[in-house]
């Protein structure tokens, strides 16, 4: 059988929402390079099946930065980080209003909220929750939050409030997580996300490629995530941060075609699912961001947690440059 057939086998399974095995993942993630852009033509059309012309872009508010307990080898947040970041509790209101309102009047889909920290006490969660709520009287833009683990109160207070998708991403494959974090585990991750699952919040859940893991890692974290159907997945490529554990990681091996490999992976597996290209693409697809959008329909604009990014002018000029529309989406 030609690799082409194969393919279209295999698209066809995506279609059908069959289950891919395995050994068919490892097949896109080691296709020549020179078969990719008939990989993104077959993949583009399952994009277009679910999910149209459009990409939907987020701005992301970091409501809370570093003093984190934990010790995600990634991440500029963490104890162990040097990383020169600012550190505060909570932002003032009035950033979050800002930042609502630029979402808004951008017509852009979603206000993406982070903050820093595994556990929060009650009273934090109030505070947090009154932003909320006042954010969707005033600015009424879709909420999504990424908050550490909630107990179940605190989740139903969230929910309360207003927070329409919960973040929380397993961020690597299983057997690779004690690689990058020790005080918490992969299982407590998917508890969590069990958990705001069956109180009703949309899922966001996605991972961070270039840690060090190989593309088995990769696909046992796909078929995970795969198995949570979550309405969103961010992808992530390694951004090395100065002061971070990974400062000096390897990430050589993303290339533009490998990245584009694992978005095109992300939507076989997950046809139905918003497919986000987030931290790295302005590092690692030079120059062919615009084949993501056969794969991916959602990215971010203004920069990342603790990286910075494509402008908001930028990114929907990207977007509407490769022939797609941006996309307003309602709470
Ligand atoms: S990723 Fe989250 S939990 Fe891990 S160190 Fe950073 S802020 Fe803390």
């Amino acid at each position: 059988m030609t690799r082409s057939s194969n393919m279209s086998k295999i698209l066809q399974k995506s279609f059908d929402t069959e289950s891919f095995s395995r050994e068919e993942a490892m097949e896109i993630l080691d296709l020549s390079d020179d078969c990719l852009l008939t990989l993104l033509d077959l993949v583009y059309v399952i994009r277009k099946k679910y999910k149209g012309n459009t990409v939907g872009i987020q701005i992301l508010t970091n409501a809370r930065s570093g003093n984190c307990s934990q010790n995600c080898a990634y991440c500029a947040q963490s104890r162990d980080s040097k990383a020169g970041i600012s550190k505060y509790r909570l932002v003032p209101y009035e950033k979050l209003l800002h930042d609502g309102h630029i979402a808004r009047d951008k017509n852009l889909a979603r206000h993406c909220i982070g903050l820093s920290g595994i556990r929060f006490n009650d009273s934090e969660i109030n505070e947090f929750a009154d932003y909320v709520k006042n954010l969707k009287k005033e600015v009424g833009t879709h909420i999504c939050c990424s908050i550490g683990f909630l107990t179940l109160q605190q989740a139903r207070k969230l929910k309360d409030a207003g927070v329409n998708r919960i973040n929380h991403n397993l961020n690597t494959g299983r057997n690779f997580y004690s690689s990058i974090c020790t005080t918490h585990t992969y299982d407590e991750r998917i508890a969590n996300i069990r958990m705001l699952q069956g109180i009703g919040f949309e899922i966001c859940c996605g991972g961070i490629i270039g840690l060090g893991e190989s593309k088995t890692d990769v696909i046992d974290m796909l078929f995970e995530i795969r198995d949570i159907n979550p309405q969103s997945v961010p992808i992530n490529f390694l951004i090395p941060l100065e002061g971070t554990a990974l400062a000096a990681a390897d990430t050589s091996h993303l290339s533009p075609e490998y990245c584009l490999k694992i978005l095109c992976l992300t939507r076989l597996l997950m046809p139905k699912s918003d497919i986000r290209c987030a931290a790295g693409r302005e590092v690692y697809l030079k120059g062919k961001e615009k084949l993501m959008f056969y794969a991916v329909d959602s990215i971010f604009a203004s920069g990342y947690l603790t990286a910075g990014g494509q402008s908001i002018e930028d990114t929907i000029k990207l977007v509407t440059d490769a022939g797609f529309q941006y996309k307003i989406e309602s709470a």
